[in-house]
């Protein structure tokens, strides 16, 4: 059987079904093939957070709390130190989403918009003449669908599979990613058995063992999660550890979920000749969070922009054509990311003592009390004003004097900054002219090469952070 459509997109997660909903308002014919059911995409997790101000930046439909994907939206989470003395209350903006009953509802919009969806569709292989991309070839029901497209993109989640797939010389990284590369999450759905005794509130975060408790969708439970790099032991690990130290009330555990979330820098170019990779295809998630859906749709948007503009013109969507995207994703965004990333290896460095200083200090997070908390940073800028950066210093100096903090994880920290500085600076430098490309990466490369490793130690596991 054969099929054209203008984009063909592989994969119906919140990254494929946000860009083709995009390019389908914009008077595109567009296919998403996935693989799944369509009553079983995102099944893998129930739960969710979404951003909540990105969400309308992203013009998704507003959510109603109590629909069946939406659980609760709220604006404030607490934090609370590794010597569990101190709560800090910092503004936190997430919509509480069910995963599975969202993308339902957003599937019923695309097709009012006009977008193809075949369910059960797998990927099987890239059609490529000329050395272009023309198309692909997918398997539905023991049939084979040949697709003629003008335009591939991967949405296929970590596996990457066109990406990964894509002959060396075309112009994507086709990296998988290691276990060094994605932080392994370990979910838990508890409900406490008395509900009545003091137990963390649904959204509490414990940094030191980068463990949480979100909400759930049962009011007396919560989700207990956990996330380290390396493998799932170095997870679990890390939360017996924090359960040694915690004086929590009995719960049971109701359902378990797992996976694993992209922590490393994307590849340098997402494009190339007739193909676009977005979502965790393109390793993009907030680096301080691991969270992965909103963080995409700012890619999704600028696409959209940059291939209606092209494709209305009639040309056809080279690498040179699709390179705007990256661009105007890199000099911003992705910019803000990588030095986001770089800074985290100086922060992982930390032990227990230091994160209690810098969490009691509002080193890390502006916190207040009430209405008072401050906004969060919605842009992910950390540019400090002159005042800032004397009080951040002295702070810093003030911990160092009173052996609070060690020079040498400071050292770490100050290196880790100054990095950052550099990839943040690089990256807003992304090249415009293609021709400039290869000494982009080349620089680059020698700037990611510095980035250190982050070790933390934990008494029953010693974890590396890369
Ligand atoms: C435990 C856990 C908790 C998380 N919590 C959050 C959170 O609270 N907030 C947040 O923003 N992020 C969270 N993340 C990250 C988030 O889940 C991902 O970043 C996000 O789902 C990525 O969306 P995606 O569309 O790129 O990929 P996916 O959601 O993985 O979608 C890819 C789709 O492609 C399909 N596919 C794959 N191969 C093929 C093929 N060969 N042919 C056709 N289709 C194919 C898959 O079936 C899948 O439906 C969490 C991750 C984990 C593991």
């Amino acid at each position: 059987m054969n099929e054209k459509c203008e984009i063909l997109i592989v994969g119906a997660g919140t990254a494929g079904t946000y860009l083709g909903w995009l390019l389908a308002k914009k008077g595109f014919s567009v296919v998403i093939i996935e693989k799944d059911k369509r009553e079983e995409v995102g099944k893998r997790l129930d739960v969710i957070h979404f951003e909540s101000d990105r969400v309308e930046k992203a013009g998704i439909p507003p959510f109603q709390v109590g629909a069946p994907d939406c659980i609760e939206i709220r604006d404030v989470s607490t934090v609370v130190t590794p010597d569990f003395k101190k709560e800090l209350k910092i503004r936190a903006l997430q919509t509480i989403v069910r995963l599975t009953p969202f993308l339902n509802r957003m599937y019923s919009v695309l097709e009012s918009d006009g977008v193809k969806l075949e369910f059960t569709c797998k990927f099987k292989s890239l059609i490529i003449e000329n050395n272009q991309i023309v198309g692909l070839v997918a398997e539905k029901g023991g049939k084979s669908i040949e697709y003629r497209t003008e335009l591939v993109i991967d949405a296929s989640g970590k596996a990457a599979v066109i990406r990964t797939s894509l002959p060396e010389d075309y112009g994507v990284e086709t990296f998988n990613l290691g276990p060094n590369d994605v932080m392994y999450v370990l979910l838990q759905y508890i409900k406490w058995e008395k509900p009545e005794e003091p137990h963390p509130t649904a959204n509490t975060d414990y940094n030191w063992w980068l463990l949480w408790f979100g909400p759930s969708y049962d009011p007396e439970g919560a989700i207990l999660g956990v996330g380290q790099p390396g493998s799932f032991d170095n997870a679990r690990l890390a939360r017996e550890d924090f359960l040694k130290r915690a004086d929590l009330p009995p719960y049971e555990i109701i359902k378990k979920e797992q996976g694993s979330t992209p922590y490393r820098r994307p590849p340098h170019s997402l494009v190339a000749d007739r193909f676009l990779c977005i979502g965790d295809a393109a390793a993009i998630t907030y680096p301080f969070s691991g969270h992965g859906v909103t963080a995409t749709w700012v890619l999704c948007m600028i696409a959209s922009d940059v291939i209606e503009e092209n494709l209305k013109n009639g040309k056809d969507l080279t690498r040179d054509v699709l390179w705007e995207i990256n661009v105007r994703y890199y000099r911003n965004q992705g910019a803000k990311f990588a030095s986001l990333f770089t800074q985290l290896s100086g922060v992982l460095n930390f032990n227990e003592k230091e994160w209690d200083y810098f969490l009691k200090k509002g080193l890390i997070y502006q916190t207040g009390e009430g209405e008072d908390i401050p906004e969060p940073n919605k842009e992910y800028e950390e540019e400090m004003s002159m005042g800032e950066m004397l009080n951040f210093l002295f702070k810093i100096l003030g911990g160092l004097f009173r052996r609070k903090l060690s020079f040498k994880h400071m050292k770490s920290l100050l290196q880790a900054n100054g990095l950052a500085g550099k990839i943040k600076k690089h990256y807003e430098n992304y090249p415009e002219n293609i021709k400039e490309f290869d000494d982009w990466v080349k620089k680059s490369q020698e700037l990611w090469t510095q980035k250190k490793t982050a070790v933390k130690k934990l008494p029953s596991v010693t974890i590396e952070y890369h």
